[in-house]
């Protein structure tokens, strides 16, 4: 379906495909029986997507006021779970379902707050991750030392529910389920094991097991126990697509780019994990172009880190409409609009 709307799209343009959302989530909904997902919405906070998600998921993970008043405008109802590593005291008082506690000093302000809140400690585990795209040690979360100093400071309005283990960025199933099976282990009150589900830029076709994933944590699951997880990316990456246009064409030293409309400051997804975005080059061009070449696949912006895909063998002329997939999350709301003040792209929503 992209491929018939892209070459008549102005470029450059995000496209999501709102049916192929659907279908995916209920997919991921129905592989989770007997477990809670929620969407991290930092993924992609697009209404139109959170709309198509509100139908699958139990709620939304938020990390600031501004994404909590967001989903609080665009879907009343929501259930929000609000985390993030350094909150605000207005943030600590934002209306919750869960708050998700990053350390004693900061359970003692929500304490202080005044408000009434249903509590679970974020858990800083040293985990052996081999094969995480990111692992989440660093600041986040607490150590046993910070989680013993926070049980006996609840209260009867400041209650403590269970725990938060956002694990590791980039597993696959088995990685993941072998992670939250020691938080399980220690822990049978409430457990959030977070999201992070692997995602492959390489091979745009593969996806996570959320069968496997689903099934393993339905076995570990204690009777009455509440599991819930958090993914983000896994979700909405692959409804997104990011359609430009080829402006020119040249070899530089023997090398081989192309230059679109956009680059880097739409989609900064391969500059900050430093890869190749995945792309289909759709033959509407007439200029000047490579046949059958690496090609490095460059923006606009004046800046040698405007790289959208590296040495790809392709075969490329001006004119051409590139479309870029795996664009749907991490990748408009992550990027640096304003820098060089190149046009914002468009955006248009398949049903
Ligand atoms: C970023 C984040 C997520 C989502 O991670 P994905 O890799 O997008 O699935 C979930 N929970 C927390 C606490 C996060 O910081």
């Amino acid at each position: 379906m992209i491929f018939e709307v892209a070459p008549a799209l102005e470029a450059p343009a995000f496209v999501y495909d709102l049916a192929g959302l659907d279908a995916h989530a209920a997919a991921v909904r129905a592989a989770l029986p007997g477990i809670e997902l929620y969407y991290a919405v930092k993924a992609n906070p697009d209404p139109a997507l959170l709309r198509v998600l509100d139908a699958h998921v139990d709620g939304f993970e938020v990390s600031s006021a501004g994404e909590h008043a967001h989903v609080s405008a665009v879907l009343p109802k929501a259930r929000l779970a609000v985390g993030g590593p350094g909150k605000t005291d207005a943030e600590l008082r934002l209306p919750a379902h869960r708050v998700h506690v990053e350390s004693p000093f900061e359970l003692r302000r929500l304490i202080g707050s005044g408000v009434s809140a249903d509590v679970l400690l974020r858990l800083n585990l040293r985990l052996e991750t081999t094969g995480a795209a990111l692992t989440m040690s660093g600041p986040f979360g607490m150590d046993a030392d910070g989680l013993a100093a926070c049980l006996p400071l609840f209260t009867d309005t400041v209650r403590l529910r269970g725990v938060h283990a956002h694990l590791a960025s980039g597993l696959d199933a088995p990685a993941l389920l072998e992670l939250a099976s020691v938080v399980m282990a220690q822990h049978d009150e409430e457990v959030n094991v977070g999201g992070g589900m692997a995602v492959s830029y390489t091979s745009p076709g593969s996806r996570f097991d959320w069968a496997a994933y689903g099934a393993g944590l339905d076995a570990l699951r204690r009777p009455g126990q509440v599991v819930r997880i958090e993914p983000g990316r896994a979700l909405t990456v692959y409804c997104g697509s990011y359609v430009t246009r080829v402006i020119d064409v040249r070899r530089v030293h023997g090398e081989a780019f192309a230059i679109v409309h956009g680059g880097t400051h739409h989609l900064r997804t391969p500059a900050t994990k430093g890869h190749s975005q995945p792309f289909t080059v759709l033959p509407t061009g007439t200029g000047p172009g490579v046949e059958d070449t690496p090609v490095t696949v460059v923006g606009q912006l004046c800046t040698p880190k405007d790289v959208l895909a590296c040495g790809v063998r392709t075969s490329i002329r001006v004119g051409d409409t590139v479309v870029f997939g795996m664009a749907g999350a991490y990748a408009w709301n992550i990027s640096h609009h304003d820098f060089l003040m190149h046009p914002k792209p468009g955006f248009h929503y398949l049903t």
